[in-house]
């Protein structure tokens, strides 16, 4: 199947212009195992995709050129740590989905990001994902949706689930999905900290704390099944009950003021909450869409957070729009 017949015709009357948007992901659970020979690690996840999108828009040019607006931009809140030259992962997405179709990689691209960079939340995987989609409708590729997850494996490990959305069990790097049935609607708040965390130095500290015997070795494939059973059936105590992230105690090493924010989100009445994926962002999970409202606006005055943000999921993954 074309995505462009899945996403509808994505094209705005008169520009030319392309427009696709990605979903955040929480890690509802995130299992690591242990380290492999090729220097990533076996992970057991789930992912959980939610209501917080980065929009890409691209446009006929001649090669290509990239503007980023927005959080991690060099004029945005955040770090301004998202690049706008080929080390940003939808430049890259470009070359490759170019190169894949034999076409010339010529197009603007426009990243709007209101997903937080280095935040544990996929911002750059979703961008890639995005782009993927609105290039295939600009240029005509026709690229199935497997040939999209295709290259979006190569892009990154999260970048096959920005492409999917909704709830998936990732497996190796996270790029082998299944995806999950997913019978309701969950309502979470999203505290974003002051600054990001990179993900290599928190898996690096992971190994650290394993080696130090610190920490136990990782997870195995089961440790996923009483999440996944939580978010199909509930109530909101059980899938908070069964909230786990490997990466948390690491991040926790690498950031200890997160300790704190953790404990605000649960005195500010979240069910549980959990660092997502490496951090420092966290999730905290509501009673329901009300509750999320209140706990956002509590938690937006404790003080610990730079941005709080009402989500829930599961949500599409990367869609053409417009
Ligand atoms: P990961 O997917 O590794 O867990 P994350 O979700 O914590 O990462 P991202 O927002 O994806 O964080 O950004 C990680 C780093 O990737 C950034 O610090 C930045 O240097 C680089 N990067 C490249 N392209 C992008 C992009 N489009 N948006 C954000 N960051 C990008």
């Amino acid at each position: 199947m074309s995505n462009a017949t899945a996403g509808g015709p994505g094209r705005l009357a008169g520009n030319g212009a392309v427009v696709a948007r990605a979903p955040a992901k929480i890690n509802v659970h995130l299992g690591v195992g242990p380290l492999r020979a090729d220097g990533f690690h076996e992970l057991h996840t789930v992912f959980l995709a939610v209501s917080l999108f980065d929009t890409v828009t691209v446009r006929p040019a001649e090669g290509l050129s990239l503007a980023v607006r927005g959080e991690g931009s060099a004029a945005g809140p955040g770090a301004g740590s998202v690049p706008s030259d080929r080390r940003n992962l939808v430049w890259q997405a470009a070359e490759l989905l170019a190169r894949h179709a034999g076409v010339e990689a010529a197009a603007h691209l426009e990243i709007d990001k209101s997903i937080p960079a280095a935040a544990g939340l996929a911002g750059g995987s979703a961008d890639a994902a995005a782009a993927l989609v609105a290039l295939d409708a600009l240029w005509g590729t026709r690229a199935t949706r497997g040939d999209l997850a295709g290259l979006a494996a190569q892009l990154g490990s999260d970048v096959p689930f920005s492409l999917l959305g909704g709830v998936a069990l990732g497996n190796g790097r996270g790029e082998r999905l299944s995806p999950v049935l997913a019978r309701r609607r969950w309502d979470w708040v999203l505290g974003i900290a002051g600054e990001g965390l990179s993900t290599p130095a928190v898996y690096a500290e992971l190994d650290a704390l394993r080696a130090a015997g610190t920490l136990p070795d990782g997870t195995d494939a089961a440790s996923t099944e009483p999440v996944i059973a939580a978010l199909n059936a509930g109530p909101p105590a059980a899938l908070a009950a069964a909230l786990d992230n490997d990466l948390q105690a690491p991040a926790l090493r690498l950031r200890p003021e997160l300790r704190r924010a953790l404990r605000a989100a649960t005195d500010a009445g979240a069910g549980g909450a959990l660092v997502s994926g490496s951090g420092p962002t966290v999730a905290a999970l509501a009673e329901d869409e009300d509750g999320a409202v209140r706990l956002a606006a509590e938690l937006a005055g404790a003080g610990v957070f730079r941005t709080v943000r009402a989500v829930h999921g599961p949500v599409p993954g990367a869609r053409l729009v417009g």
